[in-house]
């Protein structure tokens, strides 16, 4: 599995969040992967469906959501 920001580097994605905060701040769901550092959350390319293609084809869960499309490593927190 290829690292997710690598992915976002080598598209030229904007990721909006990462790792940072912490399960209480309220920035994400308290059991989000985002604060184990296996999610990240991207701003929508032009061309969405081929990015959602690359995210899957590197072997991530890729979740749209409404303003943005968060990239997770896992089905459910570990
Ligand atoms: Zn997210």
């Amino acid at each position: 599995m290829q690292d997710a920001l690598a992915v976002a580097s080598w598209r030229g994605d904007v990721v909006t969040s990462g790792s940072e905060g912490t399960p209480d701040d309220g920035v994400h769901d308290p059991t989000s992967q985002h604060y184990q550092g296996t999610a990240i959350d991207l701003r929508y390319a032009a061309r969405r469906f081929a990015q959602v293609a690359d995210y899957r084809a590197a072997g991530y869960i890729v979740v749209p959501e409404k303003d943005h499309l968060h990239i997770q490593k896992y089905p459910r927190r570990i």
